[in-house]
């Protein structure tokens, strides 16, 4: 995970006071170590935890720390076939805790996702009782527009790489809005806010991780 440059303090105390206001808690760190220490503390080991699909996760191994400990884990990648897939995806919506990276979160506060099937979406918007959502330095840009156009044009292609798919944008590197039966793009998301108070809790790094 390389070192992260784009954010001086003033940043990102705008940005944190721009998820506040938004009802999203904004948290701030160095590194991901950190934050790794920060989400196992604010986790009770009698808690169960959904985990979304993310490199940045992966990277923290997140998931064999939890279930280690003894949390009830709900980690679609963990499967060993489809109707495992499946059924963990869905015990992740009803959660006390759901972990995800993002794909972008713009300086005014907007949160931009990309999903495939849509799970980790759903479980970001309704269903687990606490969020966090964990995004490294690379993807906090500037404006709402941006962030979309990084979420179609740089993290989608990647995505659908990493996920073996062959949609055109693979190839181009640049989205196409194809319709492709390999399309990863079916759920544009941007979350503006939240309803509950301190359910969504968002921590940003202060080091590149993921795409
Ligand atoms: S819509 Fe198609 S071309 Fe565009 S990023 Fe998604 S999968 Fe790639």
């Amino acid at each position: 995970m390389k070192r992260g440059t784009l954010m001086n303090q003033e940043n990102v105390e705008v940005l944190l006071k721009n998820l506040a206001d938004r009802n999203i808690e904004g948290y701030w760190f160095e590194d991901f170590a950190t934050a790794k220490s920060k989400i196992m503390s604010m986790i009770s080991i009698k808690d169960s935890v959904g985990i979304g699909n993310s490199i940045t996760l992966k990277n923290m191994n997140l998931s064999y720390e939890l279930s280690e400990r003894g949390n009830l884990v709900y980690d679609k990648t963990l499967a060993n076939n489809k109707e495992e897939v499946r059924e963990l995806k869905r015990k992740a919506l009803l959660t006390d805790w759901y972990v995800t990276g993002s794909n972008a979160i713009s300086m005014d506060g907007h949160i931009v996702n990309m999903d495939h099937s849509g799970n980790r979406v759903a479980a970001m918007l309704y269903g687990p009782k606490y969020v966090i959502i964990v995004i490294g330095i690379n993807k906090v840009i500037q404006t709402l527009d941006e962030a979309i156009y990084r979420v179609r044009n740089i993290a989608s292609p990647k995505n659908a790489k990493r996920a073996g798919m062959n949609p055109p944008c693979v190839d181009l590197e640049k989205c196409i809005d194809c319709r492709s039966p390999e399309r990863v793009c079916n759920n544009l998301v941007i979350i503006e806010g939240q309803y509950e108070k301190k359910r969504m809790k968002v921590f940003i790094i202060n080091e590149k991780d993921g795409f």
